[in-house]
């Protein structure tokens, strides 16, 4: 057979302990045979991260808005227990932090869905992909615990000289303050990448906040929202026969629970960071959630939801036959090379994207389970190991 042939590279960012071993697994089993694979090659590692003071992850962020489309693998963040374990000089950040913020982008978040598998919330008949906002609020916060009894107060230092004080409260020894920010700037790229995915995938869009209790704060985001959704996509939605809703947080997780799915919503920071969790759970595991990272102007990052299996990781390197689950990392390697062959323009890889998705579906349905999987599944299901399953997968796939 002829390998598929990539006119352009897609960067390539390998990860740490289980989900390296299995994204090796996947490149050699499941693409390799089939696709003379084009990538430029970052090594995330947090050896190579150590190695090279970082600079690794910056270079990637770059070389994905240079290339267009990457594809990255699950990494340690390191905290002091990973800092001892791997000897680092320094508490790295996260390096989807440090990519995130390099392309302003906005993290959607799908479930992958299988007749076999049923979701806890049987109401639900389609994928809901939540999209949350990768920037600020609590992620970028300032926050203090008073160490004596005080006064704290919101001081903002205009640039021309002005002055606006704030007081927030009288606060005891012990006590706590925060103080969170956003940016109009973050916020209407959050609101362009929601609309742009929403008609991409021809769904509704729903955005929640509680600007009912934060007035200025929440409600901004909603104004942006609402302005871009009436002066840029109200006409693109109203074609398509799709529709942009605001509402608050809690009745929006009431709707939701009570749908039947195929919607975007649209989440800011820490309810995108939560929400997504409990909709991943809830249609079956975090390893049959696809992720992908999509900047304003249009570069994509494909990547699994979950981490690097740690547990696992030190089951296998004590020699032991251990079950993961690679739907998500197979369908971030798959959407990368989608991705890819429309912006190039290639049928051939788009077709092998599509087939590669289908022979991992078709093996699950088929009966093949992973440990994750054949848990929720029930009935004393034997699960297969990582390898079972990959070859389960190549034996499926058909061009
Ligand atoms: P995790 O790696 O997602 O694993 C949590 C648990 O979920 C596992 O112990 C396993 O539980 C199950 N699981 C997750 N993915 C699975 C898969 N593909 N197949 C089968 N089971 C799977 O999260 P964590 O243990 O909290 O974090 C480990 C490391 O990953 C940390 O260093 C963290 O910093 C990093 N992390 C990276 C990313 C990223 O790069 N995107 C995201 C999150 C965390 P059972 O074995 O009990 O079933
Ligand atoms: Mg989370």
């Amino acid at each position: 057979m002829e390998k598929i042939i990539m006119q352009n590279p897609i960067a390539e960012l390998d990860g740490d302990e289980m989900t390296r071993v299995v994204w090796k697994q996947i490149k050699d089993m499941l693409i390799c045979p089939f696709v003379e694979l084009k990538t430029e090659y970052y090594d995330l590692s947090l050896e190579n991260r150590e190695k090279t003071k970082d600079q690794v992850t910056t270079d990637s962020a770059a070389a994905i808005a240079r290339l267009g489309v990457g594809v990255k693998c699950a990494t340690i963040t390191p905290n002091a227990q990973r800092v001892e374990e791997y000897g680092l000089s320094k508490m790295w950040k996260s390096p989807n932090g440090t990519i995130r913020a390099y392309l302003d982008g906005t993290v959607f978040r799908k479930p992958i869905i299988v007749n076999n598998i049923k979701p806890l919330v049987s109401g639900w008949k389609k994928p809901i992909t939540v999209a949350r906002h990768a920037f600020g609020d609590i992620y970028r916060a300032s926050e203090y615990k008073a160490e004596t009894a005080g006064t704290a107060e919101l001081v903002f230092n205009g640039e021309d000289g002005s002055q606006v004080v704030e007081k927030i409260a009288d606060l005891k020894a012990g006590d706590v303050i925060m103080g969170q920010f956003n940016t109009e700037k973050s916020i209407t790229s959050f609101a362009n990448a929601c609309f742009k995915y929403a008609i991409s995938e021809k769904e509704d869009l729903w955005f929640s906040t509680k600007d009912t209790i934060s007035k200025i704060y929440d409600h901004r985001f909603k104004d942006i929202f609402q302005d871009l959704y009436d002066t840029t996509y109200k006409a693109e939605f109203e074609k398509l026969g799709i529709r942009y809703k605001y509402t608050l947080i809690d009745s929006a997780v009431a709707g939701i629970m009570t749908s039947q799915g195929g919607m975007i919503w649209a989440c800011k920071n820490y309810d995108g960071d939560v929400m997504s969790d409990m909709i991943s759970a809830a249609f079956g595991s975090i390893a049959m959630m696809s992720s992908v990272l999509v900047s304003p102007d249009g570069k994509f990052e494909y990547e699994a939801a979950h981490g690097t299996i740690t547990d696992l990781y030190y089951r296998y390197k004590a020699g032991e036959k251990v079950s993961v689950n690679p739907t998500a990392m197979i369908f971030a390697w798959s959407g990368a090379l989608r991705k890819r062959g429309e912006m190039d323009g290639n049928r051939a890889l788009m077709d092998y994207a599509d087939a590669l998705e289908k022979a991992c579906i078709g093996a699950i349905e088929d009966g093949v389970l992973t440990g994750d999987l054949a848990r929720i599944a029930g009935d004393d299901i034997e699960p297969a190991d990582t390898d079972t399953f990959l070859s389960a997968v190549k034996e499926r796939i058909k061009l």
